[in-house]
């Protein structure tokens, strides 16, 4: 969709929102003059036409419905409501539906949120590590984890503003108080990466998968939970067990689910401290060590 077209159908939107019809050819030529002949800005043109149009119809600004409000990434706790706001493209993920243009996550220095760009919403696509505006965009939550939705009523606007983030890099000093069942010796999908449930995929079904070595656990620093993803690297070094001895631990006791006990037993309750960047919802651990004050040790030296 050009500009012209997209920006009528913005503003007869919100008339129509509002209660009123407004011709669309009208809008759509008195924008292309005021953008195209007179050069106006875009913003300006909106602005120039809606007057126009509230004038005509004999209506208040009252009586038009309100632009969605400018807000933080913080600010945004309830879904649909439509809002806007400023944020910079944080990470872009696989698409992996053909209903989804681009999804991923955005934040500003209050925060990170995913966002979904829908592909019947027919906009440009965002870039990695660039600020836009996002207007008129709709708030969501899905599986407990508020988003924001672009559809064919919102604008992306890229801007000359280097939208800052919140820090991302963090150190956490605590017990590993919770190991989840997912973890230990995992397949995942051989298209996706995704954890597979009996060799299915979430995504792609009964297909092909291979295995892998995580840990998905909670540590309690004494005043927040953090969710931790230690990969086969962090479990190696803590442990001394990698994917060949999981392997060999399953097959040696014909059952995949030891990994995890084995796991749980010489992990939960220890002191770590670890390194990692902050995702939308886990802590993915770059570096892990055991503490020296461990709880274990201590006990051990009291003995
Ligand atoms: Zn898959």
């Amino acid at each position: 969709m050009d500009k012209i077209a997209e920006l009528t159908e913005q503003i007869v939107k919100r008339f129509k929102d509002s209660g009123f019809d407004v011709d669309p050819k009208e809008v759509s030529k008195r924008l292309n003059l005021l953008i195209h002949e007179f050069k106006v800005p875009e913003s300006e043109a909106v602005r120039t036409v809606t007057n126009y149009l509230m004038k005509e119809l004999e209506i208040s600004r009252e009586q038009l419905v309100a632009e969605s409000p400018l807000v933080k990434v913080s600010d945004i706790t309830s879904p649909g409501r439509w809002v806007s706001l400023k944020a910079k493209v944080v990470q872009l993920w696989d698409a992996t539906s053909p209903n989804v243009s681009q999804v991923g996550l955005i934040g500003d220095e209050t925060g990170i949120i995913k966002f979904v760009i829908w592909t019947k919403a027919g906009k440009g696509e965002v870039e990695e590590g660039k600020s836009y505006l996002f207007r008129n965009v709709v708030t969501d939550s899905f599986a407990g984890r508020m988003q924001v939705n672009i559809n064919r009523s919102s604008q992306i606007v890229e801007i000359d503003e280097d939208i800052q983030l919140p820090p991302r890099e963090l150190e956490v000093v605590g017990a590993l108080v919770a190991i989840q069942q997912n973890s230990g010796l995992i397949r995942r999908c051989k298209l996706c990466n995704r954890t597979m449930t009996k060799e299915v995929c979430p995504v792609h079904g009964k297909t092909e998968g291979y295995d892998d070595l995580r840990i998905k656990g909670v540590i309690d620093d004494g005043e927040n939970f953090y969710e931790v993803i230690l990969n086969e690297d962090n479990i190696r070094e803590l442990t001394g067990i990698g994917l060949k001895e999981a392997r060999k631990m399953a097959e040696e006791r014909l059952d995949r689910n030891a990994v995890l006990t084995e796991l749980k037993n010489s992990l939960l309750g220890r002191y770590f401290r670890v390194v990692g960047t902050r995702g939308e919802r886990y802590l993915i651990v770059r570096e892990v060590e055991f503490l020296k004050q461990d709880i274990r040790e201590l006990a051990g030296e009291l003995l």
